[in-house]
């Protein structure tokens, strides 16, 4: 069976639309910089990484085996303990977002969520779907949480559970927020059960490869940890990875006779070629691929912040951040660069495939406007 000639031509559209939007893209997280197609013959097998990646399935077209690696080299780049890690690829961010909360409020079924008001919207849906009560902290001009004001959040609930979700790189301005000084105020305040769910779906990608590290990882008190997998990495599909604590997780899981495995992860049928993908990513880039493409992203990004500076734009990052905050320009390369605008601020964010020749065009259509503006 063909398509008929009216559905052929949609489909060309299509292609041919989505190639040209990819040209201009410097406002949104997304890597486009890979090449997966020795894997395209895996495309024609039903992979299904159905249960748990850890336990043995009796469905067996999968790619279990390589999600356990994904896992495994996250949780060493976190800083886990080896013998105390569990996890899973994901189907992005915001689903690894939704199951550390979920093992949080397993632990502490009247635990209290406290995050900042810079936060991702996909937390605020996640504890609605969750139904647990959560206080939102204030934030500092540069998007990090204000630590006194979790102080004061805290003290005034410190009957119960804290559970906090620290931002490794807000949406915004890719702030970060320290989770070994919020260890440190829960310690001091003497909340003996907490827990901190570390969002790091941007930074968790190159935050372990910059100098000096910041505190986000599981040696720094975090509890488990989201990043995403189409972003710094990149995938033709969404994805992600979700790091818990063994021990936690031992808490949710259900062995279910059906699939033979245990049912730990939220959806049951789950992507298989995904974890292929993203093994894939890591054995091709190496721990040395991943410095590389920090270093080049950092590099873009300081160059992008300085052109901007010299033409008037105020301009400005958080330290080895690859996100450029400004005012607003104007519709016309709003749309053009499809740039992220959210209270008179934009942003750009220098993944490993934006180029100085970007960033020049970029800068050229900026240049171009303030001067026929000017006249
Ligand atoms: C992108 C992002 C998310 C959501 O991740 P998805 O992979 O899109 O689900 C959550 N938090 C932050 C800070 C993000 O940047």
């Amino acid at each position: 069976m063909k398509l008929h000639a009216a559905e052929q031509q949609q489909l060309e559209q299509l292609y041919l639309s989505i190639q040209n939007t990819t040209q201009n893209f410097l406002g949104y997280p997304v890597s486009k910089d890979f090449d997966y197609s020795e894997l395209m013959p895996f495309l024609q097998y039903p992979l299904n990484n159905l249960g748990d990646p850890f336990s043995e399935s009796t469905y067996r077209v999968d790619s279990r085996a390589m999600e356990r690696e994904v896992v495994n080299f996250f949780a060493g780049l976190f800083r886990a303990h080896t013998d105390d890690i569990w996890g899973y690829v994901t189907n992005g961010g915001s689903e690894g977002n939704l199951y550390g909360l979920y093992v949080a409020r397993e632990l502490y079924s009247k635990g209290m969520v406290y995050f900042s008001e810079a936060t991702h919207y996909s937390i605020q849906k996640n504890v609605t779907l969750l139904n647990v009560d959560y206080v939102i902290v204030k934030s500092l001009p540069n998007g990090e949480m204000d630590y006194e004001d979790l102080k004061d959040a805290v003290g005034y609930h410190r009957h119960r559970p804290a559970i906090i979700v620290a931002n490794i790189g807000t949406t915004m301005t890719e702030a970060k927020d320290d989770t070994k000084k919020i260890k440190g105020i829960l310690e001091n305040m003497a909340i003996e059960k907490h827990y901190i769910h570390a969002d790091a779906a941007l930074a968790g990608g190159f935050a372990p490869f910059v100098t000096p590290r910041p505190a986000f990882d599981f040696e720094d008190g975090i509890d488990s940890i989201s990043i995403s997998g189409h972003k710094f990495i990149g995938s033709p599909m969404p994805s992600g990875v979700v790091i818990v604590k063994k021990d936690n997780r031992d808490r949710i899981a259900r062995r279910i006779a059906y699939i033979g495995s245990s049912d730990a992860t939220i959806t049951g049928s789950r992507n298989g070629h995904t974890p292929l993908f993203l093994w894939y990513a890591i054995k091709k880039l190496g721990v040395d691929g991943f410095k590389k493409r920090t270093e080049h992203s950092l590099a873009v990004a300081s160059y992008t912040e300085k052109k901007l500076k010299e033409l008037g734009i105020k301009a400005w990052r958080n330290p080895n951040a690859l996100t450029i905050v400004f005012p607003a320009l104007s519709e016309t390369i709003i749309n053009k660069w499809q740039l992220a605008t959210e209270k008179g601020q934009s942003h750009i964010i220098c993944m490993p495939n934006v180029s100085y020749e970007q960033i020049n065009e970029f800068i050229a259509d900026v240049e171009l406007e303030m001067c026929t503006s000017a006249i």
